[in-house]
């Protein structure tokens, strides 16, 4: 019998949902997207997850399906594969959701944070792909901080599964709320949300702000590429809010750094696309917070040098969490063929 040579992915998120299904090269050869309809609740989208993948499947036999991955927001607890209390999918706490997918489908399924999913997309398909290194972290800057390590070529999931929350380090002891009780957590700063909030506290600053108090009191809102476009026309204020944002971001990954001596930081997400406008900063306070970023530094700052700590920017874009988990059924079993043990846990 031929071995299966499929895999599905799914990106599960607090608007919309999307399967995806995946040849042996981890080309898509067809997806589906919908809302997420949190309040009908996850058994309900567990079964539309079921059929969207039953149609993508069509005339394909169920034996040519390898497994399912699934990347859904975090806090999971990655040992028993239930949702914690996630703050876009109210009501869904407690949901076994790996157990209720795979008796769904009769088909193993492997369960990951959204972050560590892309991660791993990063790692093997995106930024890390031609480094070969079994180590490095990778941030998704969104509405909030994401964040997944990869430690000696597994996911680093905790006691739990909760491990890796970069976004919710504390930077600022006395610093705003976040939705997680702390206080001046990394996501206050670096993401979307933060950036937007650092662009208040600008305009409200000395420097010429005119423009910059314009796009943010727009009765429709405003959003971190409003001000990027501001930045690129080279308004100063909107370059002042990008250069805060990278110094925020900066002393993120520099605590990260130092402490676990990373050869690599990929930085993914929305965000993530006005590079230019905050990389500066961020190495520069790299360098000020991090001793063993100096000391590991390389050449050429954004450069992949061996025996150097590089920061870059993410490849795969939005498509990184659902490139992910569709790659998970498929690492697992290759790592099972070379008689490796990985720590992922899939469900018969
Ligand atoms: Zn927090």
């Amino acid at each position: 019998m031929e071995s299966p040579y499929l895999t599905c992915g799914i990106d599960l998120g607090g608007t919309s949902v999307r399967v995806g299904l995946f040849d042996a090269d981890l080309r898509m050869i067809g997806s589906s997207s919908m809302a997420t309809r949190v309040a009908s609740g996850p058994d309900n989208a567990v079964a539309e997850i079921v059929d969207a993948l039953r149609k993508l499947m069509n005339n394909e036999s169920v034996e040519s399906l390898l497994g399912i991955g699934i990347g859904s927001p975090g806090p999971i607890n990655l040992r028993s594969g239930v949702l914690g209390p996630l703050p876009n999918l109210p009501g869904w706490e407690n949901y076994p959701l790996r157990d209720a997918l795979a008796e769904a489908t009769d088909m193993p399924v492997i369960l990951e944070s959204d972050a560590n999913a892309a991660a791993v997309a990063e790692w093997k398909l995106g930024a890390g792909r031609d480094a070969g290194l079994d180590s490095l972290a990778m941030m998704t800057l969104g509405t909030g901080v994401g964040s997944g390590l990869i430690l000696n070529g597994q996911v680093w999931h905790g006691i739990y599964g909760m491990g890796g929350e970069v976004g919710h380090t504390v930077i600022q002891p006395d610093g705003d709320l976040c939705g997680c009780g702390s206080r001046g957590c990394l996501e206050m700063y670096a993401s979307a949300a933060g950036l937007c909030r650092l662009a208040r506290q600008v305009a409200a600053s000395s420097i010429d702000t005119s423009a910059l108090g314009v796009l943010i009191s727009q009765p429709s809102g405003f959003d971190p590429k409003g001000v990027a476009d501001l930045a690129a026309r080279g308004d100063i204020a909107a370059k002042q809010v990008f250069v805060e944002f990278g110094r925020y971001l900066g002393l993120g990954i520099a605590n990260l750094i130092s402490t676990l001596d990373l050869p690599l930081v990929i930085v993914g997400g929305g965000v993530a696309t006005a590079w230019s406008l905050f990389a500066q900063s961020m190495f520069g306070a790299l360098e000020q917070h991090s001793v063993v970023y100096r000391l590991m530094r390389p050449n050429r700052l954004d450069a992949l040098e061996s025996d150097r700590t590089a920061i870059v920017p993410a490849k795969l874009g939005s498509s990184a969490g659902l490139l992910g988990a569709a790659l998970l059924p498929r690492l697992e079993a290759g790592e099972q063929n070379r008689g490796l043990s990985l720590s992922w846990e899939t469900h018969q």
